[in-house]
Order: structure tokens, then C-alpha cells, then sequence
């Protein structure tokens, strides 16, 4: 209460204190001791915006604790040195405190900015690694769109044909042009999604569809899975999941890269069943999401997290630990266990119900 009181008006409270402090100086020969509440007065001005308050009202302190000199010259029987060397002693424990605090100021500003830094740089990176993975999928991309458009432009012409005069074949060509709209819906989608996760905003805080981010990544990636004779399975928890808030592309990246490294290691491995299996659960607290393999198995569960630390050839290790950076940023946790035979990755993030905000 008197927290908030102080912090919503720094000023007037000081210029009170101030004016307090000058009526008590000049009915009681404090001497030295006015100095005292005369810096809390110059605190609560520096934590007012906009700067100039806290010199302004020090400058008002000095003026003060001089001018009761004038004023009211309570010597008595201390003589005038004295006198003054309280005074002085006064001014410099205002000017100390003003200097302090606009020191202290100063270094809390500088730390604001670098925590802003710290953040732009995160997002930053976020989006170098996006970048870095949709540049390793382009040429498989350009490959899965010529797929549907090659499809659109067939079934395109066949309708063409079909819709001359003289030609009674409604129903094919309802089958043609659904088809058309089938596959250039399809193209669309992934053109889409790579955009979404290519652009460059600042990390956004929406509720998110897990359910959804799951089953959008696993479309996105669908064709790489298939190419490389990969079964994606999705066991996923009653929809409405959650809600939990956060920036769903970057949940989208996360999950990303999880099922881009479980379909290489299924394929380093070569033999044996190939599945990537994901879960999620809808805990009370906590969502979790579970990505299993079966590929080689994780060779070091402690360093995969660990920036630049990859076993792959053209590998750059930075994947899992902007991941984690991500899950983490959104108050969740990450992990990765080597099981008998393949790797689970998983993670969680809070749930924003009503009880538990
Ligand atoms: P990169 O894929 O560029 O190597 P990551 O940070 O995504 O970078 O992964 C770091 C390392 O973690 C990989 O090189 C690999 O050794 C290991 N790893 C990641 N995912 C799996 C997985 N599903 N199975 C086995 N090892 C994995």
C-alpha cells in the first residue's frame, strides 16, 4: 500500500517532505540532523520521471538548508564555525545522496537496455535457426509443391477439355475441378507455413493450439517423413487442449526440429522399424508433449542441449539449444532420454487455466 503510494506520486510527496522538513528546521535547531530527511525527500524525486526531478528537488534541499541559516540564525551559545559546518555537512549529504542515486539510475536504466538487448537477441537467434532449417528443407520443398501444382495444372486441363461444348460429362469434371481445388489447397498450405515460420516478428504471447501446432508440423513435414519411409504417429489429448499462451510459431520451430532430428536419426539408423510417435497430455498444470523414435538413440543426453554440440557431419548444433531456449522463455521444460531402442524428447508448458493463472 505505502509502496504504491510512494510510486505513483514520487513528487508531490517529496516537495511534502521537503516542505515538512523546512518548517521543523526552522522552529528546532536541528542542526545537521535536517540532512536527514531531507535525502529521503531527494530518493523519492529521482525515482519520479522525468530525470531533472531528483537534481531539481536537491537543488531545493541546498537552497533551504541555506536559507534557514538566514532566516532564523538559532546560534545561541554555539558559535558561528560551528554553525556553518553543520550546514556544510548538510549540503553534502544531499549532494551525496543525489549523486548516489542518479548513479544507481543510471546503472538500472543501462541494465533495462541490456535486458531488452538480451531479448532481441534471443528472438534473433530464433529466427536464425528457423531460417537455418527451412534453407536445409528448400530443395525437398520445391519438390513436394511441383507435386500438387504439376497435379493442379493435369487435372486443370482435363477440365479445360471436358467444359467444350458438346461434351456431357458433369461428373468428371466435378471430380476434375475438386481435385483442382484439393491439391492447390494443399500447395497453399505449405507455401503458408513456410512463410509463418520464415518471417521475422517479435515473439508474440496468444493462446496456443497445441493440438493444432502438432498437427500443423506434422503436415509440414509430412512429405520428408514419407520420402524417407517414416510412419508419423499422433496420439494426441482430447481437443481443447490447454490453453497455454505463448508465440505459436516458435512452438511450431520447437517441434520443428524435434521431428526433423527424429527422422534423421531413424535414417542413420537404416534397419529396424521406423516410427516417430508424438504425444501430447493434458496434465492440470502442465501440457506435455512427447516426441519418440527409432532411430540410433541419443550417444550423450547431457551435452545435446549444449550449444554448437552436434554428432552430425553438416550438423551446426544449435537445433535443441534454442529449443530448450524457447521452451524455457515460455516457462516450460525440456528433456531427452536414449531408450533401448531410439530417443523421446519432451517437453511441457504451463496451463493458463482460471484457478492457476
Ligand atoms: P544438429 O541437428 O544440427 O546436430 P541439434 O541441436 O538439433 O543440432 O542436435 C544436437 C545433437 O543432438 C545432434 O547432433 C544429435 O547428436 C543429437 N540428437 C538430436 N536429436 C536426436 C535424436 N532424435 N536421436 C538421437 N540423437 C539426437
Amino acid at each position: 500500500m505505502i509502496r504504491r503510494l510512494l510510486a505513483a506520486h514520487p513528487l508531490g510527496l517529496s516537495l511534502a517532505l521537503v516542505l515538512v522538513v523546512f518548517l521543523v528546521d526552522l522552529s528546532l535547531p536541528l542542526g545537521v540532523a535536517s540532512a536527514v530527511p531531507y535525502t529521503f525527500a531527494v530518493l523519492l524525486a529521482l525515482s519520479a520521471r522525468p530525470g531533472w526531478f531528483g537534481p531539481a528537488v536537491a537543488g531545493l534541499c541546498g537552497v533551504l538548508t541555506i536559507a534557514k541559516m538566514e532566516l532564523v540564525p538559532e546560534r545561541g551559545s554555539t558559535e558561528m564555525w560551528k554553525v556553518i559546518v553543520n550546514r556544510c555537512l548538510a549540503l553534502f549529504a544531499i549532494s551525496m545522496t543525489l549523486l548516489l542515486g542518479m548513479l544507481r539510475r543510471q546503472a538500472t536504466a543501462e541494465r533495462a537496455r541490456a535486458e531488452e538487448r538480451v531479448a532481441e537477441h534471443q528472438a534473433d537467434l530464433a529466427h536464425m535457426g528457423r531460417l537455418s532449417l527451412l534453407g536445409q528443407l528448400a530443395a525437398g520443398l520445391a519438390h513436394e509443391l511441383n507435386q500438387p501444382l504439376a497435379a493442379v495444372c493435369l487435372q486443370a486441363d482435363i477440365a479445360a477439355r471436358l467444359a467444350e461444348p458438346g461434351t456431357p460429362v458433369r461428373q468428371e469434371l466435378a471430380g476434375a475441378l475438386s481435385e483442382i481445388t484439393e491439391q492447390s489447397s494443399r500447395a497453399a498450405e505449405i507455401v503458408r507455413s513456410i512463410r509463418r515460420m520464415a518471417r521475422r516478428t517479435d515473439p508474440g504471447c496468444d493462446p496456443i493450439d497445441l493440438n493444432e501446432a502438432v498437427r500443423t508440423v506434422a503436415r509440414l513435414l509430412d512429405w520428408h517423413a514419407h520420402r524417407s519411409g517414416v510412419v508419423v504417429e499422433l496420439h494426441l489429448a482430447n481437443d481443447p487442449v490447454g490453453p497455454t499462451f505463448g508465440d505459436r510459431v516458435q512452438i511450431e520451430q520447437v517441434l520443428f526440429n524435434l521431428i526433423q532430428n527424429a527422422i534423421e536419426a531413424i535414417v542413420e539408423r537404416g534397419d529396424g522399424p521406423r516410427t516417430i510417435t508424438i504425444d501430447t497430455v493434458d496434465g492440470r498444470d502442465v501440457l506435455i508433449v512427447t516426441v519418440r523414435d527409432t532411430g540410433i538413440g541419443i550417444k550423450n543426453p547431457e551435452r545435446v542441449f549444449e550449444r554448437f554440440y552436434t554428432t552430425k557431419p553438416s550438423g551446426m548444433g544449435m537445433g535443441l539449444a534454442i529449443s530448450r531456449s524457447i521452451i524455457e522463455a515460455h516457462g516450460g521444460t525440456m528433456r531427452a532420454v536414449s531408450v533401448a531402442d531410439g530417443a523421446v524428447f519432451s517437453f511441457t508448458l504451463p496451463v493458463a487455466r482460471k484457478e492457476n493463472p
